[in-house]
């Protein structure tokens, strides 16, 4: 599994389905497609092509961008605790995101008076509104998805795959994967990141460190991004 873990955007897949269970909605837009509160009006009809994804699990919301028709999800290993001889049941979906999307969170409340009309009609529309946060843009590839639990189920990790990872052998304990190498072919400078953070710190060398967001040129089918350093040369990531 860590192996096989060789590009960076899982961590870009693993932010927007965290973003999804906690938002108060979310909602896949196209990358930098602007969305205002207009788009997100809580009396607006539901659009298909903008379906809130929110959910408490992270399968949850990869059955909700599959049906809005972002991704492709199919379960590749399945054990229950029992089976496993495990505390936890674990889960692994191969994921293959189709069109490159981020998610918009928003956040809907109810006044007073919103709240007097849901008592007297049954129903009512919140009245307030706001966009609170996007998300990293997650790009199109495939991507594996690990979850443990048997009836609820956290999202323990997930990474970004080369190809198709059917046929892989899979350890779970890779998704638990906290450090990201970078890498530049061309000045030999190193960077560490850990946990799920976006910072790179140097390791070994006395490169500056960067964030990145900051970074240039991403290549999002390469998985490489301009060198912070030297400027010229192309920085690879390393998942373990
Ligand atoms: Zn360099």
């Amino acid at each position: 599994m860590i192996d096989n873990a060789d590009n960076p955007w899982g961590r870009r897949l693993h932010d927007a389905l965290t973003f999804a269970t906690f938002a108060d909605s979310a909602y896949p837009v196209t990358p930098y497609a602007s969305v205002g509160l207009a788009d997100v009006r809580p009396d607006a009809p539901d659009r298909l092509d903008m379906p809130d994804v929110g959910d408490r699990s992270a399968s949850g919301v990869l059955d909700k961008l599959q049906a809005a028709g972002y991704v492709t999800a199919r379960t590749v290993l399945r054990e229950t605790s029992s089976q496993a001889y495990l505390s936890d049941g674990r889960t692994v979906t191969a994921v293959r995101v189709l069109r490159p999307f981020a998610l918009v969170g928003v956040e809907y409340r109810f006044s007073r008076e919103a709240n007097s009309r849901a008592i007297k009609y049954g129903h009512a529309y919140a009245d307030q509104w706001e966009i609170t946060d996007r998300s990293y843009i997650v790009p199109t590839g495939w991507y594996l998805v690990g979850e443990t639990g048997d009836y609820v189920t956290d999202l323990v990790g997930v990474a970004g795959m080369d190809g198709d990872p059917d046929g892989c052998v899979f350890e779970m304990e890779g998704f638990g994967a906290s450090q990201c190498a970078a890498g530049c072919q061309s000045c030999d400078a190193r960077w560490l990141a850990y946990a799920d953070s976006w910072h790179f710190d140097a390791d070994d060398s006395d490169a500056d460190a960067w964030d990145f967001d900051d970074a240039d040129d991403i290549d999002e089918t390469a998985g490489t991004v301009a060198c912070p350093a030297c400027g010229t040369g192309r920085v690879g990531f390393d998942i373990f």
